[in-house]
């Protein structure tokens, strides 16, 4: 049997034959479509490309076997691939349509498999996959500023948004509003949104991110670590992104299928959520962050081994409400939250009145 790799070598090469070929009258003249014919085609329903952020290599099978494990669907689903970490995605029913397209990020081996429409008017799509479905947390806005219109400005910073929502989530001591967005792939992840109402002091709003494939803590962008960037050689103090943007998974948004997140904080000494938000108002606030110590071999966001079809699993929310737990950090000058056995309170609390 042809090896995957050489069939997929063979099409390039035809590609590029292609190019330099000339072509007679006739061969250039070909078939023509009316425009009339062409609208009236039979619409290429529920097709997506999907491609997989990482650098590195991976088995086809092995992903194409989580991503069904994923998403469960109820009709067949058609998987395959076109070139190399290329993938076109064919539901067959609307329900397992929308499951894929909006409920992601899907992740393999914590990288995130990334889907965008495709009509099928070309052989292969002419824009790549490049976003990232995910839910963010923008922490601590004061009551004035939360409006819709608001909302989706700051959240618009973050990504393009899908939606926002309005509902202020109170948890121990902190609260957020959070919105959907898809993130650019090749872009770092933002820490935080400024906000300057005119003629007032600037704000800063921390950023928080639920569920999340991995990320580099030297760069900040998705699909790869800090040890694969560049040499991969940096100080403690070069990491400027961390765990510390990871939200709590008892926060994330009800509908988000859950991963492994508590056991890859389990994994990770380092994990504290810091909430020194008192006064995170100005430069000198933002410099009294944590120094930023995620560490991939320690957070588990090195290989995914074996749990390649539970990366994406689903599992139930947990009880809520069963009590915060503070501790004082060492320096007494920040707080930290430790989320490792602990589950945050989750409380929704109407808006004010405009
Ligand atoms: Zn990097």
């Amino acid at each position: 049997m042809e090896a995957e790799g050489s069939k997929k070598a063979r099409v390039y090469e035809v590609d590029e034959l292609l190019k330099n070929l000339k072509l007679s009258e006739a061969e250039r003249e070909g078939v023509f479509l009316a425009k009339e014919d062409r609208e009236s085609l039979p619409e290429v329903k529920w097709m997506a490309v999907g491609r997989l952020l990482t650098v590195r290599g991976f088995s086809e099978q092995s992903l194409e076997k989580t991503l069904r494990a994923a998403w469960n669907p109820a009709r067949e689903v058609s998987f395959r691939s076109i070139e190399q970490n290329l993938f076109q995605v064919q539901a067959h029913c609307v329900g397992d349509w929308n499951r894929i397209m909006e409920d992601g990020p899907w992740l393999f081996r914590e990288c995130a498999f990334m889907v965008e429409k495709f009509y099928g008017a070309t052989p292969t799509p002419s824009v790549l996959p490049n976003r990232v479905q995910a839910w963010i947390q923008i922490h601590r806005i004061p009551p004035m500023y939360r409006t819709e219109a608001i909302l989706k400005q700051l959240a618009a910073r973050v990504g393009e948004v899908d939606r926002v929502e309005a509902k202020v989530v109170s948890f121990g001591n902190g609260y957020f509003h959070r919105a959907r967005v898809k993130l650019t792939a090749d872009k770092p992840l933002p820490r935080v949104v400024t906000f300057t109402p005119e003629g007032c002091e600037s704000m800063m709003f921390v950023v928080m991110y639920e569920k999340l494939p991995k990320f580099c803590n030297f760069c900040g962008k998705m699909g790869h670590e800090h040890m694969e960037c560049g040499t991969g050689e940096y100080a403690g103090t070069d990491l400027q992104f961390g765990n510390w943007m990871l939200a709590s998974e008892a926060s994330w948004h009800p509908s988000t299928p859950r991963v492994h997140w508590e056991k890859r904080r389990q994994e990770s000494p380092s994990y504290e959520l810091w909430t020194g938000w008192e006064g995170l108002g100005g430069k000198s606030s933002f410099e009294k962050m944590p120094p930023w110590k995620r560490n991939s071999g320690e957070a588990g966001l090195d290989n995914g081994k074996g749990n390649a079809l539970e990366d994406s699993a689903t599992s139930p929310l947990k009880p809520l409400l069963e009590g915060v737990e503070k501790s004082a950090d060492k320096t007494g000058a920040q707080r930290h939250l430790n989320l490792n056995d602990v589950d945050l309170a989750l409380v929704a609390i109407p808006l004010p009145p405009p």
